[in-house]
């Protein structure tokens, strides 16, 4: 691409500020917007025309949250609490070769770029430890689809039934046995993986980059947390954590820290710029402000957090305290659908629930810039893409006006965030290069892929049904005791519309 010259001809612009969509061409050099202007814009002989009469021209959304490791597990949950979710890991993931994470990575970045997202950071999760070899592959599929993704390796030091404070106690002796066996990492090999991984990352970093994803406060012992500090600083990457998402997580830290679990990643010098939360659903004031010092994200997962039943987060609350609040979907098994329009239209419409002033509700201008802008400085990529402008990335997405959903057109912004389900996109752009052409992936073979994810999941059929059984075993104890344990007072309440 570099060198191309490229022209998108009379679309519409979508101005967020201005609440308008003009007419306008913009002129694409390379992988980068070099001008915009009225229609007519002058442009090199050579440069290649694209027509988007009749297209809605926005920004690329961005994901700050999900992991491609899931999406051949789609829909295998129900009545899941985030508990009995990870309770489920081990059956979600069962028999899960490289080629498959290849596949799930890649089913994510295809439904995602058709959906008009073309940025991710995406935890992506391996047991027990990460592979050097599962990480580039998930980077691979990103690549072959053209989107843009930052993997972060979800890693753990000890898994769910011995982080809870009391739940291993609970468990009959023969479950306690069993899950002895299930122990995730140990923390240096995880490390060293990573180090290894990030020093030998074959990617372009400016497409796919590689950071650090802990995957929560106290599934991590310290060291641990001490390491992936240090690697983040010395390959200047970023960190993502599980932060605060359910009241278990947050009523855990007391017993275990003797403070708030923001304030143990504060104290071990985890909190900065470089810092994502995923769902921050039972923060404190206290706890925001010091994330809001720091300089440090979060990605708002809205519909994750209804579907597991975590609660509503503050995220006015966030804003109001300084934090940089992105907004993600989380995965296929609690969300369930990749779609950024419906988690944009979620943050936005949620925070009309928070309070009676509607002047603090979120104006879905500001929804859709926490899905664009504050998505790219989530990512590290403030600057580069979230916006177009002159001397961003060409990350565009193309709406169709002929959609029912911009039927009269009155106010794209409000039209967008409020009605838009991801069926208008019918093309995405990302470095220059179109992704999605006519509603179609372009650099994917759908059918052939539809028929080997079909193939690994029925390859993953008898593994799955052993784990099944074994998730059942223990649902049966960890489904009531977080239950019980979450019904203890906490500093805030973020569930709603209750008794
Ligand atoms: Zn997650």
């Amino acid at each position: 691409m570099t060198g191309t010259t490229q022209i998108i001809r009379r679309g519409r612009l979508l101005d967020i500020d201005a609440r308008s969509s003009e007419p306008a061409d913009i002129l694409i050099t390379g992988n980068m917007i070099s001008e915009i202007g009225p229609p007519g814009l002058p442009a090199p002989d050579d440069a290649i025309e694209f027509d988007a009469s009749d297209r809605l021209l926005i920004p690329g959304l961005i994901n700050g949250h999900t992991h491609g490791n899931s999406t051949l597990a789609k829909g295998m949950g129900d009545r899941w609490t985030l508990e009995l979710l990870l309770n489920a890991h081990p059956y979600t993931g069962a028999g899960s070769t490289h080629e498959d994470k290849y596949l799930a990575a890649k089913l994510a970045a295809c439904e995602m770029v058709l959906g008009g997202c073309t940025a991710c950071l995406d935890m992506f999760a391996e047991f027990p430890l990460p592979s050097r070899t599962g990480l580039e592959s998930a980077g691979q599929a990103y690549a072959d689809v053209g989107m843009r993704a930052v993997i972060a390796p979800m890693m753990s030091t000890r898994g769910l039934w011995q982080a809870i404070p009391g739940l291993y106690d609970a468990l009959p002796r023969p479950l306690q046995e069993l899950v002895d066996g299930m122990q995730s990492g140990p923390g240096e090999a995880a490390a060293d993986i990573c180090r290894d991984a990030l020093h030998n990352w074959p990617h372009d970093r400016d497409q796919v980059k590689l950071a650090l994803g802990p995957a929560i406060p106290h599934h991590c012992d310290i060291p641990f947390w001490h390491a992936c500090r240090d690697l983040a600083r010395e390959y200047d990457t970023l960190i993502q954590t599980h932060l605060a998402e359910s009241k278990v997580q947050a009523l855990a830290s007391e017993p275990l820290y003797g403070m708030s679990l923001t304030a143990f990643l504060d104290q071990q010098g985890i909190l900065g710029p470089d810092f994502v939360a995923a769902h921050a659903v039972w923060l404190t004031p206290d706890d925001m402000k010091m994330l809001a010092d720091r300089g440090a994200s979060v990605s708002h997962n809205p519909m994750s957090n209804l579907r597991l039943g975590s609660g509503i987060a503050a995220s006015v609350a966030m804003r109001e305290a300084g934090i940089n609040v992105a907004i993600g979907t989380d995965t296929c098994t609690c969300a369930d659908a990749l779609n950024m329009f419906e988690a944009t239209r979620l943050a936005c419409t949620l925070s009309r629930v928070q309070g009676p002033d509607y002047e603090e509700w979120l104006e879905s201008g500001q929804a859709l810039k926490m899905a664009t802008e504050a998505g790219a400085k989530a990512l590290g990529w403030e600057g580069q893409i979230g916006r177009i402008a002159p001397g961003y990335k060409a990350d565009i997405v193309m709406l169709g006006l002929d959609s029912i959903t911009y039927v009269p057109l009155n106010d794209a912004v409000n039209q967008i965030v409020f009605a838009e389900n991801g069926e208008s996109v019918r093309d995405v752009m990302v470095d220059g290069r179109m992704v999605v052409k006519d509603g179609q992936v372009t650099n994917v073979d759908m059918e052939k892929l539809r028929a080997e994810v079909e193939a690994s999941v029925m390859r993953q059929i008898p593994a799955r049904g052993a784990a099944r059984e074994t998730m059942e075993k223990l649902a049966v104890h960890v489904g009531p005791f977080c239950a019980g344990f979450a019904a203890q007072d906490f500093a805030v309440n973020r569930f709603v519309g209750g008794k």
